[in-house]
């Protein structure tokens, strides 16, 4: 019979939190500042075990929703994760209050990611052209961990401005919307690398990133 070398013991810090506190998590990151800020990426099964999801469901709606969380269960599960993970070298483990006076803990589901198919459109209303455009997550939902979120709510809204102070100024909708939607495919590009270092006068027209190799397709305006 031939041996097999058995396996190295798997004594990471994630396995010794799934074997010795039943915690399973895919990362976690800890961002000491003020406040001690935690996040996670936690599976599902070790949420169910530890009783933080009530019920199984496909529909993760349904599986996040407030009647299927057991608020308790969850405050405490980050409270070990957080401990476990810090060497319970910190001396307290209450919540920061959010604004509603609440403890400051949640869970979202990160697995699907939404953004808008176009970024503005026109509608006739009273046989008038009205306008209508997105901006912050409702135009680009965030993968928060990177902290791009914000930043790129900032942009859309500084284009979305710069979109209509061109429909003001009568540019024809179509072109209006090209130009729009131009710089909306390049959002989910920006990054601070690429960022403009130099910020031009608000007046000279959008001037976030342009990646170099990028040409606009449209009569978007000059950066
Ligand atoms: C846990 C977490 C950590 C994050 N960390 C970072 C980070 O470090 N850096 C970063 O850049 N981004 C981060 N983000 C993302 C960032 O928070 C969002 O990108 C940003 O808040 C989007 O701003 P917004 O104005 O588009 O939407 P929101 O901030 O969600 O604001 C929308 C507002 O509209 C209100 N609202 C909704 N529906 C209605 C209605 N029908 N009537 C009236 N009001 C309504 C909501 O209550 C809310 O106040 C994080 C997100 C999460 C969840």
């Amino acid at each position: 019979m031939n041996k097999q070398p058995a396996p190295p013991p798997d004594d990471s810090p994630h396995c010794c939190l799934r074997t010795l506190i039943g915690i399973d998590l895919e990362n976690i990151v800890y961002y000491k500042d003020d406040t001690h800020y935690f996040v996670m990426t936690a599976k599902k099964q070790s949420l169910l075990e530890k009783g933080v999801i009530l019920q199984d469901h496909a529909d993760t709606e349904l599986l996040l929703s407030r009647g299927n969380v057991d608020q308790n269960a969850l405050q405490a599960y980050a409270r070990e994760a957080a401990g476990f993970s810090t060497g319970h070298r910190l001396p307290s483990l209450d919540f920061a209050m959010n604004h509603y006076g609440q403890a400051d803990v949640a869970m979202f589901d990160f697995t699907c990611m939404y953004a808008s198919e176009t970024a503005a459109m026109v509608r006739r209303r009273h046989d008038r052209p009205l306008l209508l455009t997105l901006v912050g997550d409702s135009l680009l939902e965030p993968f928060w961990p990177i902290g791009t979120g914000i930043a790129r709510g900032f942009l859309a809204a500084l284009d979305s401005a710069w979109m209509i102070r061109s429909w003001a100024q009568g540019t024809a909708p179509l072109e209006a919307l090209a130009a729009r939607e131009s710089l909306y495919r390049l959002l989910p590009q920006t990054t601070p690398e690429n960022m403009h270092r130099k910020h031009q006068p608000v007046h000279r027209g959008p001037s976030h990133a342009l990646p170099p190799t990028t040409t606009l397709c449209s009569s978007a305006p000059r950066r």
